[in-house]
This record gives structure tokens, sequence and C-alpha cells, in this order.
């Protein structure tokens, strides 16, 4: 995925958009807006999907994009499209990038992804068949809950998540090289109260 190009005309008009203050809601804001026509260019997230794919025995899935160093290997991810249910997306990008038909699933939580204004909805997925990468995809490895080395980022979260519900402490390592191990104190570990892993502390506004 490369990241997010600027928008500077209306998509209506074709008008140059320029910073532009309304009051909304919440008070006065400035975004870009079209000064001919009124249109807002409003930069609200883009959803995308992730899976934590694990098999019958017990492993988890992970991949390394083509774009990415060796030893890089994440969770399987892809945009969600117009038009589908977020439970469909996932199955339908699970099946396109690594071949694997989902059998079951159920939804692990929601995390932004700020530097690239994405919003990242994540599923554990139970897949059974065999692996055919797309092309995207140059390698992966099915690795046990003990075996993971989890990252401080949105899809890290979620994986830590399912190693901490498969009875094992998550290990935080860089994703990229530079990048800090140490996951965000405000996402990881799970406060005490979490006896039931559902719930979770809400942001403070
Ligand atoms: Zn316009």
């Amino acid at each position: 995925m490369t990241a997010p190009q600027e928008t500077r005309f209306c998509t209506n008009c074709a008008t140059s958009l320029e910073r532009i203050s309304i009051d909304e809601d919440g008070g006065p804001k400035e975004r870009l807006r079209c000064p001919a026509c009124g249109w807002t260019h409003w930069n609200n997230p883009t959803p995308v999907l992730a899976a934590v794919i694990e098999n019958d025995q017990g492993q988890v899935l992970l991949a390394r994009n083509a774009l990415w160093v060796e030893g890089m290997f994440g969770l399987i991810t892809g945009f969600m499209e117009a038009g589908e249910s977020p439970e469909e997306g996932i199955c339908r990008e699970v099946f396109e990038e690594t071949g694997l038909r989902a059998m079951a699933l159920r939804p692990m939580g929601a995390w932004e992804f700020l530097r690239m204004n994405q919003v990242l909805i994540a599923y554990h997925v139970r897949a059974d068949g065999e692996v055919t990468l797309s092309p995207e995809l140059v390698e992966y490895r099915w690795q046990s809950p003990a075996e993971v080395k989890c990252w401080p980022a949105g899809t890290g979260y979620a994986l830590a998540q399912w190693v901490l519900e498969k009875g094992h402490q998550p290990r935080f390592d860089a994703f990229r090289p530079g990048q800090s191990p140490e996951p965000d104190p405000g996402k990881w570990p799970p406060r005490p109260w979490q006896a039931d892993a559902r719930f979770f502390d809400a942001p403070e506004l």
C-alpha cells in the first residue's frame, strides 16, 4: 500500500480546494473545502481489513509483502470494497491473498493507523486449504503462539490479542529497523479488569 495522496481539487466541480473554517457540531473547523460549490474533503480514514488466520494446528499465518525487506512478516490485509460487508471483505481478501477458504470468523477489534489515515478492522479467521500466495506476497510462514513476535502497531495488537487468548505472553519487536519495539502503554497490556477481553478502557476525548 502506498501513502495516501493529497486531495487538491473539488471532486464535484474541479475548483482548487482551500482551507476554510466552518461551524460544525464540535465548533469551528478548518478543512479543505471548495470555495465554489461548498464541497468538503472530510478526509475520513479508509477501512482496511486484517486477518489473524489460524489453521487446524493452532498456528497463525504471517506473510511478507513484495515491497517489504526480508524478515518482515505481517497479517493478511486489504482494502474494504464498496458493496461488501466487512465479513465478506475479509473472506475475499483471505482467498485472494492466500488461496485459503475462511470457514469461521469473529471480530477482534479496530485500531487506528494514523500515518496512513486508515482504520484497521481485524478478524480472527479459521481457514482451510493450501496456501497459494498472490503476486503481492512473496513468502509466508505458519507460527505457533509461542513463536510469534508481535509489533507495536494496529495489526500487531490484534496478533498480540490472539497470542494472549492462546495462553501465551505476547513478545513485541520492532516491525521495521529503527522502530521502537515497545508497545503503546495505552494499548498494551490489557487492563487487569478485562477478565472479559472484549472490553477495554474508553478513550479520553
Ligand atoms: Zn466544488
